[in-house]
């Protein structure tokens, strides 16, 4: 089996006192789908956080393609350019344009040259319908616009991973769907990925493979037809029956 893109081993993270991730074990493979559902206060977010070295850990150990990322040794900065964090609010930086938000990180820490970083950010942004916007503040988008404009501004770094956490949580109903379709254009392209999510629907059509935590663990994970439709744990079944 070829080296997994994410290999968490035995998380651990404590907040006061309080256990939050407790011996958590998750593997990615390249190009992989993997959507965490569970209650609010399961876990998810910390999960993404701790990946993207955002939060210490207290136990266990996370590699990014081998590398063990959570060696006291290494440069946090150096991990984050591999991976793509966007979470469910003022991702962009709203005294930038579009364009500028979407290659400050190309020229700023990967040395892209303006012209070559504006070509390759007008291309992506074409793709997903946003080349119009370009030159706009975030304020002047719609907040599908603007999270569909934070995806953008990850992938120009040509992430290895990307986290996705709840974002299509702050947006009205009628936004979402936008959001969304670039997520499973995403997932089409094969770009590997973790998402947090309460949409069960699209859950169910993007993952490959669903995780369900409680309390800090995953406690059933398998296909989405299994743990959505056919959920061995009580825990999994009881979630389920409150947000479906
Ligand atoms: P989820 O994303 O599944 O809703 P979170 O990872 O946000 O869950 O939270 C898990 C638990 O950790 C919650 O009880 C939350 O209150 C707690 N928590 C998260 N972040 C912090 C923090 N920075 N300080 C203290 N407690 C936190
Ligand atoms: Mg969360």
């Amino acid at each position: 089996m070829s080296t997994p893109v994410l290999d968490c081993r035995g998380l651990r993270k404590v907040f006061r006192g309080q256990v939050v991730l407790r011996e958590l074990d998750l593997t990615v493979a390249e190009h992989e789908a993997v959507v965490l559902i569970g209650a609010s206060g399961s876990g998810k977010s910390t999960l993404l956080r701790c990946v993207n070295l955002l939060e210490p850990l207290d136990d266990g150990s996370i590699h990014l393609d081998g590398e063990h990322i959570t060696d006291p040794r290494t440069d946090p900065d150096r991990v984050r350019r591999r991976i793509g964090l966007v979470f469910q609010s003022y991702n962009l930086f709203p005294h930038l344009s579009v364009l500028d938000n979407v290659t400050l990180a190309p020229r700023r820490v990967h040395g892209v040259g303006r012209a070559r970083a504006e070509a390759d950010a007008m291309r992506l942004l074409e793709r997903v319908g946003l080349a119009g916007k370009a030159r706009e503040y975030p304020d002047r988008l719609s907040g599908g616009q603007q999270q569909r404009a934070a995806i953008v501004r990850s992938l120009a770094c040509a992430p290895r991973l990307m986290l996705l956490d709840e974002v299509t949580s702050a947006l009205d109903p009628e936004l979402v769907g936008e959001v969304l379709s670039l997520v499973r254009e995403l997932r089409a392209d094969g770009m590997t990925m973790v998402i947090a999510t309460h949409e069960m629907g699209f859950a169910r059509e993007v993952a490959d493979r669903v995780c369900f935590l409680d309390g800090g663990r995953i406690v059933e994970q398998g296909s989405p037809e299994q743990v959505l439709g056919d959920p061995a744990e009580p825990r999994t079944r009881q979630f389920l029956e409150r947000v479906l």
